[in-house]
């Protein structure tokens, strides 16, 4: 039996996984004890990786050879690579040559490898000449990204896993750690256990099981969050836990959110929250006090319309109390994705480029357009995910390639999003999967590896890079995402009349020191890696740079950050309701998450029986008392309506509800049936009912919030 060292494919916490194969399928999966994101141990799904990896599933889902229709109207057949990848490429050339480069779009995905992500980017940038590239992972982590930019001066988390066991007090906000990132909750679990005066504060709108273990619980309103922290830092500079030193010595900008925060008294954020006083104060004191205090946090700031000033309030409040920069403390947010982070790195976003860079930057697209060769990276900013349906819809963009990610189920307003696929002229799907929804729109399915068949690098939430290696042999006409990208690269290049190559690789190790170079002195410069580093040494944190013995576990010890004065700013915070109030027609606060045992579509989750033990299907979650006043009873069925859609699903009542919020799942869409496709029902999920509001600054959309109404459903 063979045993290849790669990590989990599901969440962001990156574990390390033995994959036990005989090179054409895998046996088994266990956990790498030599990794630090998980020394050895698996959650329920990586650890039941193996399962979802079985032939006979992987039969019936797989997509194993290229498909293409030249009618609309008709079905796909089965095609060859060079009459799909030449179909594109002459379409693409001639929508370019007709509309301009900004009439196509990329869609790709927080899944795919850093190699991959690297050369759709520069064919995006560097060659189609749009930054028309953007990612699920806006849905994800762009909120995050925009405020550590803004604060702190660079997309860098400052903390590391290993803080978990050295905080004093754990302040978990907007972030069911126990759900989405498992082993970082087993982890703190065990340092609990360890330091019994450990103190966890979880901030939530749902009780959840994280929060029912929390020393402190505030069970705030959605939305509410940035005035939770500009009440907790009135509460620090008013009983003198602010560091007025740090403040004076590391920081700009105090002066204008001090005044600021003087409006968010006690009495006034609470009420805001829907907490008690006592609790905000309670919390205020052990943050501001502790000798470290860690945040962990995730969707539940990112997701939302005021994203970005949710994560500068949260960082606000880390400034001032100088906790940032030392052992056990510091902002840390949790990516969600398993190479979200790599995403970031390589610049494969529509206002981002390579290592950090920013596309309003004239002299960071100089630098980046010498390192590939081209005269110019173009200046005008990218269609970000919203933006980007938006535009397909309007007929802006004409060709749409998506990636490893399924935007008919996980982008908000699915009425908006199956209009702009039915509007598109080319719809390419490339994905491993052909049972996702995305997938009925697609022109042209171009089959890619998976988990186990492909190698190449992913980083973690904690700034480690860990080397992949494949398991298995590519299963049938299968490519991986970096080889699909170059051949039809290559092909848009004889039609554009390019001599030269600019994607001259043959191996991921080619593309991955290209990425490297082009962090040369940024803030996650890797010139000192090597794969024969990540392969001999293990997976390392950045930076790295030339000459050093080691990777950075924390970031900011020094007190210097990287911004134009060395210090970080802070952003003048200021708290906004949600994108779309309740009201009387619309009364139920409805919330999205993940569940235990699911990960995003279920395209590979949904295939292991066992993970369905938690939960067999999608329930929209009550209060008690709301049930009661309109008369369901657990396990009735449900219309939940919200301006943009309507849903039928069963009533469960949860204690972890306040009346007048409901909480659905984020993982069903429309049920797939083998042989048959997806059932076409108009029930896509509970993205039927979210809404596309943005944030200003990261563009992430409002996931986590919108009005509904729920009614019994009466039987015919
Ligand atoms: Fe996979 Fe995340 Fe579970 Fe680790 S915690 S095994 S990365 S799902």
């Amino acid at each position: 039996m063979r045993q290849t060292r790669a990590t989990c494919c599901y969440c962001g916490v990156g574990c390390g996984v033995i994959i036990e194969s005989d090179g054409q399928q895998v046996l088994g999966v266990k956990g790498d004890p030599a990794h630090p994101a998980n020394f050895g141990r698996l959650c329920t799904k990586g650890s039941t990786l193996h399962l979802s990896a079985s032939p006979v599933l992987q039969q019936q889902a797989r997509a194993l050879y290229p498909e293409m229709r030249t009618d609309r109207n008709a079905a796909r057949t089965r095609t060859t690579w060079d009459a799909s990848l030449d179909a594109m490429a002459q379409k693409f050339a001639d929508t370019i040559a007709r509309h301009g480069p900004d009439s196509v779009g990329f869609y790709i995905s927080g899944q795919l490898l850093t190699e991959d992500y690297y050369v759709f980017n520069k064919l995006a940038k560097g060659l189609v000449g749009t930054n028309n590239v953007d990612t699920n992972s806006r849905l994800c982590m762009s909120s995050a990204v925009a405020g550590y930019k803004q604060t702190l001066g660079a997309d860098a988390p400052p903390a590391c896993y290993e803080d978990i066991d050295l905080a004093d007090v754990v302040f978990i906000v907007g972030s069911n750690t126990a759900y989405a990132h498992p082993i970082l909750y087993r982890r703190l679990e065990a340092a609990r256990q360890a330091n019994p005066l450990m103190k966890v504060i979880v901030a939530d709108p749902r009780k959840t099981d994280t929060a029912r273990e929390a020393d402190l619980f505030l069970p705030i309103l959605p939305g509410t969050d940035v005035a939770l922290f500009n009440g907790m830092l009135h509460i620090c500079l008013w009983e003198d836990l602010v560091d007025a030193a740090y403040i004076e010595a590391h920081t700009e900008g105090f002066a204008e959110l001090k005044q600021t925060v003087r409006d968010y008294t006690p009495a006034y954020a609470a009420q805001v929250c829907g907490i008690s006083e006592q609790d905000l104060v309670a919390a205020a004191r052990l943050f501001g006090k502790a000798k470290a205090s860690l945040s962990l946090y995730c969707q539940g700031l990112n997701q939302s319309a005021s994203g970005t000033a949710k994560n500068a309030a949260l960082i606000n409040l880390h400034l001032a109390t100088a906790q940032i920069g030392k052992p056990g403390a510091g902002p840390f947010s949790l990516t969600g994705q398993p190479n979200a982070m790599g995403g970031r790195e390589v610049g494969g976003m529509a206002n981002l480029l390579s290592a950090h860079r920013d596309l309003a930057n004239p002299a960071h697209r100089a630098e980046i357009a010498q390192l590939w060769g081209i005269d110019d990276v173009p200046a005008k900013p990218g269609k970000t995910a919203v933006e980007m349906f938006e535009a397909v819809r309007a007929g802006e963009i004409k060709i749409l390639w998506i990636a490893c990610t399924n935007p008919a189920q996980s982008m908000p307003d699915q009425k908006l999003i199956r209009e702009a696929l039915r509007k598109a002229e080319l719809v390419i799907v490339q994905d491993a999967y052909k049972t996702t929804a995305s997938v009925d729109y697609a022109d042209i399915l171009l089959p890619a590896t998976t988990w186990s068949e492909k190698e190449g690098t992913v980083t973690n939430s904690e700034r480690r890079i860990t080397r992949l290696q494949a398991a298995l042999d590519k299963p049938g006409e299968t490519l991986h995402d970096w080889e699909i990208v170059i051949r039809f690269a290559r092909k848009l290049e004889a039609r554009m009349g390019r001599e030269r190559t600019l994607f001259p690789y043959e191996t991921t190790e080619e593309i991955w020191n290209e990425h490297r170079e082009s962090t040369r002195g940024r803030d996650l410069d890797i010139t000192g890696l090597s794969f024969q580093i990540l392969e001999q040494q293990g997976p390392q944190q950045w930076p790295y740079p030339q000459g050093a013995a080691g990777g950075k576990k924390r970031l900011y010890e020094d007190g210097v950050f990287p911004t134009a004065s060395g210090r970080a700013k802070f952003v003048n915070t200021v708290y906004q309701p949600v994108a779309e109030p309740v009201d009387a027609r619309y009364p139920f606060r409805l919330t999205t998450g993940r569940l235990r045992d699911q990960w995003h579509g279920m395209s590979r989750t949904g295939t292991v029986a066992q993970l369905f033990a938690h939960q067999s299907e999608p329930t929209v979650v009550m209060a008690a008392q709301d049930m009661e006043r309109r008369f369901i009873k657990a396990g009735d069925l449900v219309h939940v309506t919200s301006r943009r859609g309507s849903q039928i699903l069963t009533a469960v009542a949860g204690d972890d509800m306040r009346p007048g919020q409901a909480f659905i799942g984020m993982h069903w869409g429309e049920e797939y049936v083998s042989g048959r496709g997806h059932d076409g029902d108009g029930s896509y999920g509970v993205n039927a009912l979210t809404l596309p509001a943005i944030d200003p600054y990261s563009k992430q959309p409002e996931l986590k919030h919108a009005a509904a109404k729920i009614l019994k459903a009466e039987l015919p």
